[in-house]
Formats: structure tokens, C-alpha cells, sequence
């Protein structure tokens, strides 16, 4: 009947996408972002047709760490158009719509839902293999969202630290995936572990093992652990995804994201 019909779920966003991944976290400032741009370099390298969209609406920062925070999204006709990183990478962020860098945005829970919306929608992501969707820390309205206007949402990747409050954070990210009826498709614990540049002896900064052991309990896949590395942070800072800068070096941080990116 047509009273039942209203009360369905509102209509899937029109993208053409196979595969939607989330990248989550309890917390802010444990690698999201990070993970959320080196996975997206992973699957394009390996020839996937990828979209990352930046949900962090109040704090994009996904164009500074690709280096193309000078550009914009274009218009044509009434679409939007992705910023096109590689012939295979396509970004969509915040960042990316505004001319200053330092305002905030203030909006409350609408109108980020209809931003949501269109940067699903209203942009010419072309024939999608993954979408990687870097969501803001914390189980809050955009989560939400993505959940309900994406289509063909595979799941999503937790990213923590192995500090005590960092994990205990996650945990309430693995139980809100699982809310949404979606499997958590690994756990990745960043910053676990500093090599000490002049004495080469590993310091456990945030200590050790939060990731692998959260990932027990809760009886999902741990994806792998990445060090604290300057090269990283460096990576993000310069806009070139660590994942790319390749050099003959031997370095286990290279080892440790490779892994993880597999
Ligand atoms: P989030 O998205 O969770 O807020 P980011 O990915 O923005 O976190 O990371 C926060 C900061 O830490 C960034 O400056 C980033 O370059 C840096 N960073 C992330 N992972 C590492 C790492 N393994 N080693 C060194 N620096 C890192």
C-alpha cells in the first residue's frame, strides 16, 4: 500500500559503484586519513577504477595530504567533477568546494545529509570498482548517512592506535558497524611502535598489541600494524602518499603498509 511504501528506506543515491569501503575511527588523529589515502593509491595502482570521497566535513584534510588542495571541483552541465588525482583516482572533499582554507563549517545535521547526498549523487564519479569513504572520528550523523544513501556498502576498516583510550574508542566503532548490519572488514592499528632514528631501538610510544587484541575480542580480521615513521607524517604533509614514494630503500614501514594495503 502507499503507507507502507513511505515508510521504506529513502532511495539509494544514483552511483555506479561495486564496492563501498568506510574507513573509521574511535577517535581523531590516529591515521584515518592516512589509511583512507594510501588504500585508495593501493586500489587504483592495482588498476580499480576509485573514488575517495572526504566526509570529514569540519576537518577535510585528504586534498592537503594528495597535494591538490589549489584545486576545485568544476561544474558541467549539472554534475560535479571529481578531482582526477591519477587516471584511476578521483577525489571529492569539502576541501576541495571551498576558497579558504581557514573558516570552519558550521552546519548543522541537514545539511551536511543533503551534502552527503550530493557528493554521492550530483558527481560524475564515472563506472566505480571501490569507493573509500573517509568518515570524521566518532559514530555521528555522517556515518550515518553514508549508510543510508550509498549503495553496495562492503564495510568498514577500524583504524586505532594501540593506546588504551584509542582502543577503547573503537570499540564503540566496531559495535556501530555492526549496528548498521555491516561487517568490520579488519582492523588496522597505526602508530604502534617508534623506531628510534639514532639508536635504531623500537619505542612502543602508544604501547603495543591494543589492535591485534580489540580484534580478538570482537572476532574480526586484524589487518596489520603500521610504525610511527617521520617518512609518513612527512608523506602527509607534502601531499605524496607515502604509498608512492617509492624508493630502493629497504624500509619496514614500506613492508608494514604493504602489508596492510594488501
Ligand atoms: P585522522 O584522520 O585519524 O585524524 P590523520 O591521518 O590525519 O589522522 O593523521 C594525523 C597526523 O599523523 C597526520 O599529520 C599524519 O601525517 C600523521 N600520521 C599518521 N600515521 C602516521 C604514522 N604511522 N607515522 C607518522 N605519522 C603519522
Amino acid at each position: 500500500s502507499q503507507k507502507t511504501d513511505t515508510c521504506q528506506q529513502p532511495p539509494k543515491a544514483d552511483i555506479s559503484v561495486k564496492h563501498v569501503i568506510l574507513v573509521l575511527s574511535g577517535k581523531g588523529g590516529v591515521g584515518k586519513s592516512t589509511v583512507s589515502v594510501n588504500l585508495s593509491y593501493a586500489l587504483a595502482s592495482h588498476g580499480y577504477q576509485t573514488g575517495l570521497l572526504d566526509l570529514d566535513i569540519h576537518g577535510p584534510s585528504i586534498a592537503k595530504m594528495l597535494g591538490i588542495e589549489n584545486l576545485k571541483l568544476q561544474a558541467l552541465g549539472n554534475k560535479m567533477m571529481p578531482v582526477k588525482v591519477t587516471g584511476s583516482l578521483k577525489v571529492v572533499s569539502m576541501a576541495l568546494l571551498l576558497n579558504t582554507t581557514d573558516s570552519p563549517i558550521v552546519w548543522r545535521g541537514p545539511m551536511k545529509a543533503a551534502a552527503i547526498k550530493q557528493f554521492l549523487g550530483d558527481v560524475d564519479w564515472g563506472d566505480l570498482d571501490y569507493l573509500v569513504v573517509d568518515l570524521p572520528p566518532g559514530t555521528g550523523d555522517e556515518a550515518l548517512n553514508i549508510v543510508q544513501f550509498a549503495p553496495n556498502v562492503e564495510g568498514a576498516v577500524i583504524v586505532t592506535t594501540p593506546q588504551d583510550v584509542a582502543v577503547l574508542d573503537s570499540t564503540k566503532a566496531i559495535k556501530f558497524v555492526e549496528m548498521m548490519d555491516l561487517p568490520v572488514l579488519g582492523i588496522i592499528e597505526n602508530m604502534s611502535g617508534m623506531v628510534c632514528p639514532h639508536c635504531g631501538e623500537v619505542v612502543d610510544l602508544f604501547g603495543k598489541g591494543g589492535g591485534e587484541k580489540v580484534a580478538a575480542q570482537y572476532n574480526v580480521p586484524f589487518l596489520g600494524s603500521i610504525p610511527i615513521d617521520i617518512e609518513m607524517r612527512k608523506a602527509g604533509d607534502e601531499g605524496r602518499p607515502f604509498i608512492v614514494k617509492r624508493t630502493s630503500e629497504k624500509n619496514p614501514t614500506r613492508d608494514a603498509v604493504d602489508k596492510v594495503m594488501e
